[in-house]
């Protein structure tokens, strides 16, 4: 997990209280009797009743006013050029927009809109390097972009493998954007990359832009990727017995994903649930992309997932949160002491006929957002882009 950016100012003791709902991002236990955390540094260093919690002497006070807080959402399937810019649609500003969507952390499934991308094998390690090193020096917004996710091509060797793990990338994009499409190819190559430590998401389902290609059922499962990208298609699906059988056959990540089949979304949720597998469920935007970017595209997903395949919110809201940390080995996405003091605010949005935040993510309302904290810092009060928070968090008194 990435630390802080350099220029970053550690957040000092920070104290939110008055919480009205904890959700821990655990999907064995998603709601924590609590009303309190106490965060030093960026990290959560306790959380519980106030009166069991040292409160003394913070430097930030957060007074929740019994609103929800949850883990900050992770976004499992990003595709970030540099900067806080995106060729794909032209925009500007995206991440920022996508923070104040809730979500904390990115997770790079390769720079592939980079205009005049190399794919030769020296310009496509160098590309991943300098992605990798670019986002960790400049976050947008206080995002956490994890990028440098190489799109792996024809005549790679192990010894590259070793050396992208021992110059820091940590990723594969996904694995068939590139020349690399046959199962056994794909196999050897991902097996590589797990020896040296570094993940590989697969791209599941028809090709996304004139130029790609499909990759079936048969190669996602020879191929044994660490994520099966975008189960429910980017844009188009495999059919729905395949996506089930994939869910059966496999025992890795199951990413569903805001720019694919919505259809489909279901039947692969409804499918993990079924094969007692909920921890392996996922979720991302596959933003930017012919769809757009989605700055609510997380919030979105959970609402879809909560409301039309019956899922409690609160488990939803594991599948972007500590499902997705614990997949990708992150130090964020669940309420424990030592982890990243990532928050997302949330109440029922203004006027929803859900009674509750939960109640109204069940009926299919997005929440409203009233404050997003990365590393313990305040990034954002209420959201620009949700619609509003019946109430919102203040930041009650800061001592110095
Ligand atoms: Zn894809």
């Amino acid at each position: 997990m990435a630390e802080p950016a350099a220029g970053n100012t550690p957040s000092g003791k920070v104290v939110i209280r008055n919480i009205g709902l904890l959700l821990s991002g655990d999907i064995d236990q998603p709601i924590l009797d609590a009303d309190t955390i106490v965060v030093n540094d960026g990290k959560i260093v306790a959380f519980g009743k106030e009166k069991d919690c040292d409160t003394e002497g913070a430097k930030t006070v957060i007074d929740a006013r019994r609103t929800c807080v949850a883990p900050g959402l992770i976004d499992s399937h990003v595709h970030p050029v540099f900067g806080d810019w995106t060729p794909r649609q032209g925009q500007l500003g995206w991440i920022d927009s996508t923070m104040n969507g809730g979500v904390t952390t990115m997770i790079s499934a390769g720079e592939v809109h980079l205009p005049g991308r190399p794919k030769d094998i020296v310009g496509l390690k160098a590309l991943a390097i300098t992605a990798q090193r670019a986002f960790d020096n400049f976050r947008p917004g206080g995002v956490k972009v994890l990028a440098g996710a190489p799109v792996i091509e024809k005549g790679m060797v192990e010894s590259d493998f070793k050396e992208l793990a021992e110059a820091g990338v940590g990723l594969l994009g996904e694995v068939g954007l590139g020349s690399v499409k046959a199962g056994y190819e794909a196999k050897e190559m991902v097996a590589w990359a797990r020896k040296y430590g570094i993940q590989s998401t697969i791209h599941t389902g028809g090709p996304s832009i004139p130029g790609s290609g499909l990759i079936d059922k048969d190669v996602v499962l020879e191929a044994d990727a660490d994520v099966i990208g975008h189960i429910n298609g980017g844009h188009t699906s495999l059919p729905v017995a395949h996506v089930c059988e994939l869910c059966e056959k496999s025992s890795r990540a199951i990413e569903i994903v805001h720019n694919g089949n919505e259809k489909v979304a279901i039947e692969a949720a409804r499918a993990a649930l079924d094969l007692k597998c909920p921890h392996r469920i996922i979720l991302g935007t596959d933003g930017p992309a012919g769809s757009g970017v989605q700055p609510l595209g997380i919030l979105r997903m959970v609402a879809m997932l909560s409301s039309i395949a019956g899922i409690p919110a609160e488990l939803a809201f594991c599948f972007a949160t500590g499902n997705t940390a614990r997949i990708r080995n992150l130090n964020c996405g669940l309420i424990e002491v030592g982890r990243a003091a990532d928050f997302v605010f949330m109440d029922r949005a203004q006027h929803t006929a859900g009674k509750t935040l939960l109640e109204s993510v069940e009926l299919g309302d997005i929440p409203g957002i009233g404050m997003v904290m990365i590393d313990g810092i305040v990034r954002c009060g209420r959201s620009r882009n949700t619609p509003p928070a019946t109430e919102v968090p203040v930041v009650a008194g800061s001592a110095h």
